[in-house]
């Protein structure tokens, strides 16, 4: 077992005073470590306590093709057309309405330069791109790609000066960095007044986590360091002057396939890695997920959470 480090101060409040969630392992890829999920008693913010030092191990070269595989998926690209374009379905909108990304549309309407925090290969940026905004990308693990203006950085490295962007999106990201305080600090920093932010994260309120508890397939331990709630997130946003002005529950048809799957694995004598599920492949469970999606969406207990917050538009803090 690698070094752990112990977290003293909860990251949002400042607290110290924290409680024992659930313990759980590596599902995806069964990597050694048994991890807890604390909880601080005054904020409520979740997380990994103690984590390992050296995260690197937890995160295989596969653990980044999933962005390739999804560009590669015919049903993501139905997805992404029908939202995009004014004319399309709504029998398909309703259909994908669970697992459709907000940010979109939004991003569209708000912005002429964007920065996507985690923006991996750049799938979504070429998306953007398309539509004419210009665009920027950071992220520590991908290659840097000037097509796309993506920088392979931290964020505390970034050459970005204060109050460039209109909007900045971090999606799939703020639950993985070590210090999201820090992270939507510079989101504020970084965006211009009246700019707008779309955070999308797990919700930790996911009806599906408590039933599944420590098999739930977006606990994701210990890659997940952080598990928000809208008014974690909120807290985080106001200390950095950002309003939020949306919050959009929704669910993905993983977070049942998923958490099947962790779950059999776990009773099965012998576990196997998330790659060789067949629960997590299979296409009907998939697609007979859909409904469920939804209504977790409309109870706003779904295993998504996406916000989009406003930096002041005035000149008050
Ligand atoms: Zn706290």
């Amino acid at each position: 077992m690698s070094q752990l480090i112990e977290i003293k101060q909860c990251n949002l409040c400042g607290r110290e005073k924290f409680k024992e969630v659930v313990r759980g392992k590596d599902r995806m890829y069964l990597l050694e470590g048994t991890f807890k999920l604390v909880k601080c008693t005054n904020c409520n913010l979740h997380f990994v306590n103690p984590r390992p030092k050296d995260m690197s191990k937890y995160y295989p070269n596969d653990y980044y093709s999933f962005e390739t595989r999804h560009k590669r998926n015919k049903l993501a690209e139905l997805i992404y057309k029908t939202y995009f374009s004014k004319k399309g379905s709504i029998f398909l909108k309703a259909l994908f309405y669970p697992i459709y990304p907000l940010v979109r549309t939004t991003i569209v309407e708000t912005g002429k330069k964007m920065l996507d925090i985690g923006c991996g290969g750049g799938v979504f940026l070429s998306r953007m791109k398309n539509l004419g905004l210009e665009v920027h990308g950071i992220d520590p693990f991908a290659k840097d790609n000037p097509e796309l203006n993506i920088i392979k950085s931290k964020l505390e490295n970034a050459p970005y000066k204060k109050e460039t962007f209109d909007i900045i999106t971090i999606n799939n990201t703020l639950e993985h960095v070590e210090n999201p305080d820090y992270t939507i600090k510079k989101i504020s920093e970084w965006l211009k007044r009246g700019g707008k932010t779309i955070i999308g994260v797990p919700n930790i309120n996911s009806l599906l986590f408590k039933i599944f508890g420590t098999y739930w397939s977006e606990l994701d331990l210990p890659r997940h360091l952080y598990h928000f709630n809208s008014k974690t997130l909120k807290r985080y946003c106001a200390k950095h002057g950002l309003k939020i002005i949306k919050i959009r529950y929704n669910s993905v048809p993983f977070e049942i396939t998923g958490s099947l799957a962790y779950l059999a694995s776990a009773l099965s004598k012998k576990p196997k890695p998330l790659s060789k599920s067949k629960i997590a492949s299979n296409r009907a469970l998939y697609y007979l997920s859909f409904p469920i999606c939804h209504i977790l969406s409309l109870l706003k207990i779904g295993g998504r959470l996406e916000i989009i917050a406003q930096k002041n538009a005035s000149n008050d803090p």
